[in-house]
């Protein structure tokens, strides 16, 4: 069974072709610049040939057009109807879905109906989706929502302190996002584990370029960081997370800032960026390492906001049998999962500190054996969580 994943952004898309039975990526890529003179894409292949094209493309259309030439020059696949499902990253799918949903006339209208909340995203998943079906009407495409996974965070924990007509009427209330990676994450904890998922208590630390932390019982998503919008939680490379909403207010009365003007300083100009002027991990460590208070400044609130989450999430959950780290920083940056575990030992929490050096792409256990709870590393895997879930559709629906 072979499996397309796009996710399309307003001037770019990315793709990977999956084999599902033997769990393999047989082909990733990148359409980039899309509607500009010299837009790129870049096929990147098993053998570890790398194939770069360089034109105009005009839209998505011609673009995904062009890659589909490429896959078939390349040999990579023979037609598009070899395809046995098409998964799209759909960032929002509000109170609609709590699941991947088989693509049809309905669930694009619900998509439609979204953009209001994800004005940045829904549109241009929307393409990718009308582009797949234009190109290859005969294969099943599933959309595959960042909101779903958090569906079933109860009313008390979603629900804003605001004017309850906001929520029936506008749908201001918490949806979260990154729910695809949690939901992967917690599965592959669960293994680890040797549980079930359905009675898995977990706090998973997504941490990327945006970060979010989800409270996970019995499996299932009842608390995230994220909120309406991905700007709420954890600080972010260029998001600030949690803030005093009244900052807003007076900053327009006092520096006479518009809405724009907040909603850039907010999600591009915040954060790690907005303290220390750097927003990649890597670079600020460096930062960090030759004496740069600025960048000190800046890990010690990222870490500090992450063990805030860890406190009330344990809280909330009571028992927890495991904390997982994942995304580039969760992944890598072991100073901050130092950090974020220190002082822990009245949660359960014991991280062991050789174990948390050693660098590895595997998903692995960094607690001390006596750790009450389990400390994991599992790489993320948003793309094959995608497949996974589309071949599901797929195939439930052929049942
Ligand atoms: P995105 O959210 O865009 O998918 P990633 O999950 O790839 O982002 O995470 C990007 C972040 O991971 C960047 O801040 C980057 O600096 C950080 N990162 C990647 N490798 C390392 C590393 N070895 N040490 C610390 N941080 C790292």
């Amino acid at each position: 069974m072979k499996i397309l994943v796009l996710n399309s952004g307003s001037s770019s898309v990315k793709f990977q072709i999956f084999q599902m039975q033997e769990v393999k990526s047989i082909v990733t890529g990148l359409i980039e610049q899309i509607g500009e003179e010299s837009s790129t894409i870049t096929l990147k292949l098993n053998s570890g040939k790398v194939v770069t094209r360089i034109q105009k493309i005009a839209d998505h259309i011609a673009g995904l057009d062009i890659t589909r030439s490429l896959l078939i020059e390349e040999k990579v696949i023979e037609s598009l109807d070899e395809l046995d499902g098409i998964g799209h990253r759909v960032v929002h799918g509000g109170e609609h879905f709590s699941q991947a949903a088989y693509i049809n006339e309905s669930v694009m209208q619900k998509i439609e109906k979204l953009i209001p909340l994800a004005p940045l995203h829904n549109p241009a998943n929307l393409d990718g989706i009308k582009v797949a079906l234009k190109l290859s009407p005969n294969v099943p495409n599933v959309a595959v929502f960042d909101t779903a996974f958090h569906q079933s965070i109860p009313d008390y924990a979603y629900m804003y302190a605001l004017p309850y007509h906001l929520y029936e009427n506008q749908g201001v209330r918490k949806y979260g996002f990154h729910g695809t990676s949690h939901h992967f994450v917690s599965l592959e904890a669960a293994k680890l584990l040797n549980k079930p998922l359905s009675s898995l208590n977990a706090i998973t630390l997504h941490l990327g370029n945006g970060g979010s932390a989800t409270a996970i019982e019995n499996g299932k998503s009842i608390d995230t960081s994220m909120g309406l919008t991905p700007l709420e939680g954890l600080i972010m490379g260029t998001r600030s997370g949690d803030i005093d909403p009244a900052i807003l207010f007076y900053l327009s009365r006092t520096k006479g800032y518009s809405i724009d003007d907040l909603d850039r300083l907010l999600n591009k100009e915040s954060g790690l960026k907005g303290i220390c002027g750097a927003n990649d991990m890597r670079q600020i460590i460096d930062m960090a390492e030759d004496g740069d208070k600025k960048a000190i400044l800046a890990l010690e609130m990222f870490n500090y906001r992450i063990k805030k989450y860890i406190g009330s999430y344990s809280a909330i959950l009571g028992h927890v049998d495991c904390i997982v780290f994942t995304g580039g920083i969760g992944e890598n940056d072991d100073m901050a999962r130092a950090n974020c575990c220190k002082n822990l030992e009245n949660l359960g929490i014991q991280l062991d500190l050789e174990k948390n050096a050693i660098r590895s792409k595997e998903a692995r256990d960094i607690s001390l054996p006596q750790s009450r709870v389990k400390v994991f590393v599992i790489p993320t895997n948003e793309e094959l969580a995608i497949a996974q879930q589309t071949q599901k559709v797929v195939q439930d629906m052929r049942m």
